[in-house]
Formats: C-alpha cells, structure tokens, sequence
C-alpha cells in the first residue's frame, strides 16, 4: 500500500498518517517530492485495507502496490534520489567518479593513486580493507588497518570513502573510517548484512550479483529501503555469461532498466565489468552515453604489481585520459545548467 498524500497535506498530517500505520503493528517510509509525498508502507503480511486512510485529511490516495517492490520504485516517489555525501552528490548533476585501487596494500601504494584520484576531481575515493576472495589464500585485505590508511586519505584529500564490508562485524568497522559502505557483488543476497546497512546512517553503494537478475537486484535494494536507509546507490559491474572475452559481461542495458522502474541513481563499473585494461576506457565512455550517473573504476600505480584485479586496473595517465573522456560526454548528456 502507498499513501500519496495531496500536494498542500501539512507535516502534521503526514505525522497522523504515520501514526496510524503504526497503531496497524506496520512501517511507514515517507518519500517526500517535488509536488507531494507519499508514504509506502512495509511489514503488512498481507492486503492493507485501503479505508483505514482514505478518510484522513491531507490523503489523496491510498493505492495498492501490485509489484513486488514497494520503495524503490518511482511509484513511491517520481523524482530520482540524489544521494548526498558531504559536499558530493550522487545521482545529482554531477557526474560522480569513484576511482581508487582494488584493495588498500601499503600506505604508499595508496595515498599515489589517491593523489592521482583528488588531482582529477574526483570526489569519492575506492579500496578495499576486507576483500571477498574467490581463493581463501589470496591476499584479504589489511582489515581495520586498511580502514585507518582510508580515514588518513580522507583527511589529507577530502575524498569521500567508499569501501566494502563483507560480515555486520565489518560494517560496524567500515563506519566508524568510511563514507559509503559498499556491499559487493557476492554479498548482494546476504540478508542479513542487508538487514544491517539498512540501519546504518551511511549511504550504500549496492553492486549487483554475479547472476542477479533486475528483480533480485532491486528487491535487495528493497531490503535495505526497508530498514529505513534510503541513501541507496545501485552499481552494474558485469554478470556471468558465456562469453570468455571478458571476465563478465557488462550489462549496460540495466542502468536504462532501472531509471525505468527506480528512483535510485545507478552506476556502472566497467574494472569488474570487463576485467580487463584495455576495455575498460570505452566502456566507461559507454556507461556515461548510456546515462549513468557515475563510475567506479580501479587505479594502480603498478597495475603489473597489484596484489588483487592487476588486469584490469588503470595506470595514473590512463585513468586521466578516461576522467577527461567521460566529463566530456557527460558535458553532452547532461549540459549543465547556465548560471
Ligand atoms: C571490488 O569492488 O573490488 C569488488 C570486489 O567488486 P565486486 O563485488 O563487484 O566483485
Ligand atoms: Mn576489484
């Protein structure tokens, strides 16, 4: 059941319907727009008689939701999410870029690749501390000394930090350092870490499953939603196929996909999404064409040397060259505004 309240509905009105959802033993999840809010409704086992609220003042509607998502999607609330990190914005007018290594090796091996990343203008700052291995004897990350060496990339350069947690352990680290809490992509259907950065204050970056389709994809989003954190940033970052050209294969086709369907803002991840270097330039030229509101992108000083995902990270000058590329295509997609 969504509630879409009428444009001129008071904030007390909007309480009062809240208030009833409540009594009813549900979850009231107000979305306020442009023109007015509406409020969906989480927790009902079943059908949510409609009359308990058509009769409130400030109601329009009371409408039944027959998809299988109930926040994400514009119904709820037409206007997309800009999701706001400090001073930087994703899904805004900005195009976001978030570029950094796969993993946080040294101190030095990261505070290079972050100078690279603030001299670009960039404003979000990507490695990992905890790394979902395929190999249990693969290199894992630094753990919490790796969220420390992200916290003095921070204070040095301002970059937002976007990092991934595997485990609710790791999620009460990564906030204590980070900025945005990435949940990767072998991660997409755990529950229960959903469950969890659901509660968080911090924004999540949400990769899409190996072999997620849209509806898993955005019903995971939805759990997240449903706890109460809205801040929710989609990321495509390639499936399983059969094709044995690239590691996966970039589903460009998801981020139109999902405008139609969500309010979130979406980005794309051609490192992961092609595995391979030197796919990975046109392919983040084709996820700003394609309309994304952003790009993650893996960087290395020494791509050679890379203790995780060396194939496909950029060297500094490449990943210049692909900053400058992607601004200028974005310049015109989405011509800013004249001041
Ligand atoms: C990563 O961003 O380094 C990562 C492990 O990504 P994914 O979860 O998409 O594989
Ligand atoms: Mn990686």
């Amino acid at each position: 059941m969504l509630i879409v309240m009428k444009s001129d509905a008071t904030e007390a009105q909007v309480k009062a319907v809240l208030r009833v959802i409540e009594e009813l033993g549900y979850r009231g999840h107000p979305m306020p727009g442009a023109s007015r809010t509406a409020i969906g409704i989480t927790g009902n086992p079943g059908a949510v008689d409609p009359s308990h609220f058509e009769n409130l003042p400030g109601v329009s509607e009371a409408v039944r939701v027959s998809k299988p998502y109930k926040l994400v999607t514009l119904d709820l609330r037409s206007e997309k999410t800009v999701v706001q990190v400090g001073d930087a914005t994703i899904g805004g007018e900005e195009l976001a870029i978030i570029a950094g290594p796969c993993a946080i090796e040294t101190r030095d091996q990261a505070f290079v690749v972050a100078e690279a990343v603030w001299r670009s203008g960039a404003k979000f700052f990507r490695g990992g501390a905890f790394k979902p291995r395929t190999s249990p004897y693969a290199f894992q990350g630094l753990g919490e000394d790796g969220l420390k060496i992200l916290e003095d990339i921070r204070e040095t350069y301002g970059l937002k930090i976007v990092t991934e947690a595997l485990d609710e352990a790791g999620v009460d680290l990564v906030e204590r350092y980070a900025d945005v809490i990435q949940i990767g992509a072998r991660s997409m259907q755990n529950f229960t870490l959903l469950r969890r950065v659901g509660k968080s204050r911090l924004p999540v970056l949400l990769k899409r499953g190996l072999s997620a389709t849209l509806d898993e994809w955005l019903l995971a989003a939805e759990y997240i939603m449903a706890e109460g954190n809205y801040q929710i940033v989609l990321c495509e970052r390639g499936i399983r196929t059969f094709a044995q050209h690239t590691r996966n294969t970039l589903d460009l086709s998801a981020v139109p996909a999902v405008r139609r369907i969500s309010h979130l803002p979406v980005i794309v991840d051609p490192s992961h999404g092609t595995g391979k270097n030197y796919m990975v330039t046109p392919l983040a030229r084709a996820g700003v064409a394609v309309g994304s509101d952003g790009l993650i992108i893996e960087v290395h000083a020494q791509p050679d040397h890379a203790l995780c995902d060396g194939a496909q990270a950029l060297t500094l000058e490449q990943y210049q060259q692909l900053v400058n590329e992607v601004r200028a295509i974005h310049e015109v997609i989405a011509p800013a505004p004249v001041s």
